[in-house]
């Protein structure tokens, strides 16, 4: 039992002392601790609590040390001990994270913030909500790093141990939640020891009297029992070692504050206590476990109903032993733990056993992760199991995670999300662009559907594909989230500002093709079509191309008013005469059954030969014929002209003028390099136009004459070669 009035009073003022024996204890359980390490940490944390005094008087830095020996004492690895140095530095000094992770690395700075946000409060207050607002962080750090609850209740633990030099008005309310909140926890995560102290610490400070009166009591009945126990040992060492059993037996006393709990709930007398004080025989194996329950059953006649193997069905916070109360040597009800020493190990350690460092293994990351996901599973359990820990529950009020699922990534990061999220949401939360390429998902390295309800405790793995078109509008019915969903309807969004702006962009090109300019009035339209940007807070000329694919403006009626009506009325002119002085074949359209109607080529359109080519009856001008894929065509269709198939006929080595359209990145020499190659194909320019865009493009409209369409294409590849282009298109005609 702990000796309230040892601690404190006595360490060195500047904790070398403390700092040895720390080294020492380390040393002992593991002789190849990083040594270097813990010292650094000792004096960073001592720099850094300079002047600061604990309520005792002592330096401060003799709670960190002390801190890290009840970490060394759960023998916790070299990572939770430095952490427990610096546990209060963050919060309470000038010292910065930077300096941290400079000095101990990401691992042991991420456990030392784990701590510091881990800012519990659990005060009295009504508000329900910041009590499972505690609960909840409570909760995910346990599933992030179990090792910070572990700094966070040795820290507690000490806290408690000298908990007298308190102020007087704070001294009982830090014990009530000592007792509410911390030790459920050590008892939930299995840490016997720690549990026992933290509530033999909180009985004494908020009942003294009956801690030590209780205490006194209980030390007498021990005395009336000794003998008992003394004999009991001595016969069943005699028969273990006889039947060749490998076991070691201690007497264990059922600590103070479970007795005082005990005697108040149900109301019985110290002395019929039976497992006040009992027997604990500890083996090597589990068959051990059930040879010597075998033993003693024969030895002493064991109590009915009394018996119970946590072995075969371990308490939901691991713990294991067979338990048996007989009729002992005297005649007295006497309780029989066993179990093996691995069991010991889980039932005083508990999770930190996980986290111990084991001799001649060091545990590689995979085992520990295992390790780590069968505690985090258990505890998710709990919130299932809801008869054997409604206790608890209430306490923890974690029936309030209802609504949540906690899952983890691959590498056993913890995400949470709400319930009936998807691998959909898990994709999105991890990033944008793993959402938008997901194609798939495992879980628990099962591959499952997109529509997959996440369960807590899973492990999420996406499966991602660079070639992933992106999400559908499908993944809007499936995804949970508003994170999710959010980023699906952007990206589908984005998909149709795509579209938009390609026909935005020719619809603005068409109507602009429609004028001829010379390059001063160019300069003088584009002028006004920046004005006009600016003046409907139009920003870029992507913008302007998709407000007019998404019809929010008409690209007409933008036309009309950034060309100046001088060279609108001179170009119509123009284009009435072009119209009907347009080429004339004779034979080499071939038209559905109306001989002797003169044909004409669409000016919009210039189709060659090879190109699918409809007619249209004009009224009063004859024929005229389109390609297929004509822009006009919907429209003209719709006033209601006579369609008529069309097809080529004979080719007789005729000229054909086409419009063509070369869109490049603009650069000196451009407009010659084009020029070139359609001279090397052997190719007529019948008229030329360039002109800058806003948006540093050149856009460079041709006139060529070509045979058909293959000679077209031929000289689209040889246009492709040169520097700069970007995109190639049939465009319209016009004149200089
Ligand atoms: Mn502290």
């Amino acid at each position: 039992m702990t000796d309230l009035r040892k601690e404190g009073g006595e360490c060195g003022r500047d904790g070398v002392k403390e700092i040895q024996s720390l080294l020492k204890s380390i040393e002992d359980y593991n002789p190849d601790f990083d040594r270097e390490l813990v010292v650094r940490a000792f004096e960073f944390a001592r720099e850094a609590h300079q002047g600061q005094n604990r309520l005792s008087g002592e330096p401060f830095i003799v709670h960190p040390l002390a801190v890290a020996q009840i970490a060394a004492d759960l023998r916790m690895d070299d990572a939770t001990i430095v952490a427990s140095l610096l546990h209060d530095v963050l919060e309470d000094t000038e010292a910065e994270e930077e300096k941290v992770r400079e000095l101990f690395g990401e691992e042991i700075l991420k456990l030392v913030q784990g701590v510091t946000k881990l800012e519990l409060d659990f005060s009295y207050s009504n508000e329900e909500e910041a009590q499972v607002e505690n609960y909840r962080r409570l909760f995910v750090a346990i599933a992030e790093d179990i090792r910070v609850i572990i700094i966070k209740l040795a820290d507690r633990l000490h806290n408690m141990r000298t908990l007298k030099f308190q102020y007087r008005g704070k001294k009982e309310s830090i014990a009530r939640e000592t007792l509410e909140v911390f030790a459920p926890i050590a008892s939930r995560l299995g840490m016997g020891m720690i549990q026992a102290e933290l509530e033999n610490l909180s009985l004494f400070f908020l009942d003294p009297e009956a801690y030590c009166s209780l205490q006194r009591r209980v030390e007498r009945v021990i005395r009336t029992r000794e003998k008992q126990m003394e004999e009991a040992v001595k016969v069943l060492k005699g028969r273990l070692e006889k039947a060749g059993i490998e076991a070691e037996i201690q007497n264990r006393i059922k600590h103070l504050y479970s007795i005082y709990q005990k005697l108040n709930r149900s109301k019985i007398s110290l002395e019929d206590l039976h497992d006040l004080i009992a027997l604990r025989v500890i083996t090597r194996t589990v068959g051990d476990c059930y040879a010597v329950l075998g033993i003693v059953h024969s030895l002493w006649r064991p109590v009915e109903g009394r018996f119970k193997d946590y072995v075969a069905v371990p308490k939901s916070n691991m713990y294991q032993s067979l338990h048996t109360t007989v009729i002992g040597p005297q005649g007295e009800p006497m309780e029989i733990q066993i179990r093996t020493w691995e069991m010991h190990q889980m039932a005083e350690y508990g999770i930190a056993a996980h986290w111990r460092y084991k001799e001649g293994k060091i545990s590689s990351r995979e085992d520990a992760f295992e390790e780590r996901m069968s505690w985090l599973r258990q505890i998710l359990e709990w919130q299932q199991d809801l008869r054997s820990t409604r206790e608890f529950m209430e306490s923890l009020k974690i029936s309030l995670f209802d609504d949540e699922v906690y899952v983890f990534t691959p590498k056993g990061d913890l995400k949470k999300l709400p319930k009936g999220s998807t691998p959909i949401d898990f994709a999105y939360l991890i990033h944008t662009e793993v959402g938008n390429s997901c194609i798939g998902a495992k879980v628990n390295k099962q591959i499952v559907s997109l529509g997959y309800q996440l369960q807590s405790g899973d492990v999420v793995e996406i499966i991602t594909s660079r070639s992933s078109s992106g999400p559908s509008a499908d993944w809007l019915r499936i995804a949970r989230t508003p994170g999710a969903r959010n980023r699906i309807r952007a990206f589908l969004r984005k998909q149709n500002r795509e579209v938009n702006r390609e026909r935005g962009r020719e619809i603005l090109e068409r109507e602009l093709a429609k004028y001829t300019m010379t390059p001063e009035e160019e300069a003088e339209v584009s002028q006004e079509l920046k004005t006009f940007m600016e003046q409907n807070g139009i920003k870029t000329m992507e913008d302007l191309y998709i407000a007019i694919g998404e019809g929010r403006y008409r690209g007409r009626r933008i036309v009309n008013q950034i060309v100046p009506d001088a060279i609108r009325r001179r170009s119509l002119k123009k284009k009435k005469s072009s119209s009907t002085s347009a080429h004339q074949p004779q034979e080499d359209i071939l038209i559905q059954g109306t001989p002797g109607l003169a044909i004409k080529l669409a000016r919009c359109c210039t189709p060659i030969p090879g190109d699918r080519i409809v007619a249209f009856v004009t009224q009063g001008r004859g024929m005229k014929v389109h390609r297929v894929d004509c822009p006009n065509l919907a429209r003209l269709s719709q006033n209601g002209s006579r369609v008529l198939e069309a097809e080529w006929g004979r080719e007789e080595g005729q000229i054909y003028d086409t419009g063509i359209v070369v869109e490049a990145l603009d650069r000196p020499k451009l407009l010659a390099d084009v020029s070139g190659a359609v001279s090397n194909c052997d190719m007529e320019i019948k008229a030329v136009r360039a002109r800058s865009t806003v948006s540093g493009e050149a856009r460079i409209q041709l006139m060529v004459g070509v045979r058909n369409k293959k000679e077209l294409e031929f000289l689209f590849k040889e246009l492709r070669k040169v520097a700069n282009v970007r995109r190639i298109w049939r465009g319209g005609g016009f004149n200089l």
